[in-house]
């Protein structure tokens, strides 16, 4: 099967990977299992998952505008930070331009609800700032700090009080695009101090804030095409 993927100039072939090849993944920098989309004369591959990912994205955790995917970050410095897990990301990302929101593609498709051994009960997706009264809190799994800006998995019954980092949540589920990479590397990702998120616009030259302004107008162009496009599949 022929396949033509925005962030590629030649068409992609669907492939299945033979046991003992080893290929990472454009779109997320992770390593690819099965099928993935390939043009073998660049070496350019993406998981199925992250080939087909929409081009726009609703997504419940920012309702203000749609996502855009697009493959390499526009901030100066090369890479975002994923405002789902917290840890940075320097290929594909759903952005909101307009208020500087960026996912990985698969913390952009995490599961609502997900089981995982260290809990007998179902945990729920959380986008919320829950911390109320800032005290620190700790993922139940790895035992880390966890940030407040960040989304968690947890328990809703009270009494359990039981919340967890959304990768160390999904780290042994086969859920969701890209989540079925068995030695997934977000596992062992620290999102405390290491990522704290710095002024993007800090240091920057003129020439490159110009370059940010355009890329901005660029994807405020792409996004009011994915609203026109949203209202013409969603008449009233
Ligand atoms: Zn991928
Ligand atoms: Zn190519
Ligand atoms: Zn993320
Ligand atoms: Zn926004
Ligand atoms: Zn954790
Ligand atoms: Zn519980």
């Amino acid at each position: 099967m022929e396949y033509k993927h925005f962030s590629h100039n030649h068409t992609l072939t669907l492939s299945r990977i033979q046991p003992g090849q080893q290929f990472q993944c454009h779109g997320c920098n992770l390593p690819c299992h099965d099928s993935i989309f390939a043009c073998w004369n660049c070496n350019f591959f993406l998981h199925e998952h992250c080939g087909t990912a929409n081009r726009y994205i609703n997504h419940p955790s920012h309702l203000l505008h749609p996502f855009v995917l697009i493959p390499s970050p526009t901030y100066c410095s090369g890479s975002f930070l994923c405002n789902g897990c917290g840890a940075p990301g320097n290929a594909f990302s759903y952005c909101c331009a307009l208020c500087e929101v960026d996912l990985h593609v698969h913390c952009a498709y995490l599961p609502h609800k997900v089981s995982h051994n260290a809990h007998q009960h179902e945990l729920c997706l959380s986008f919320k700032k829950t911390n109320v009264n800032n005290a620190l809190d700790y993922c139940k799994i790895c035992m880390k700090e966890m940030s407040s800006r960040n989304w968690s998995y947890f328990c809703d019954k009270p009494e359990c009080d039981f919340r967890v980092h959304t990768y160390c949540a999904t780290n042994e589920v086969k859920k969701g695009p890209c989540g079925d990479d068995g030695n997934n590397s977000t596992s062992n990702q620290n999102t405390t101090s290491a990522y704290e998120p710095q002024g993007r616009t800090e240091m920057m030259t003129q020439e490159q804030e110009m370059m940010l302004e355009v890329s901005r107008m660029h994807m405020e162009l792409q996004m009011a095409h994915a609203l026109s496009d949203i209202i013409a599949y969603f008449p009233r």
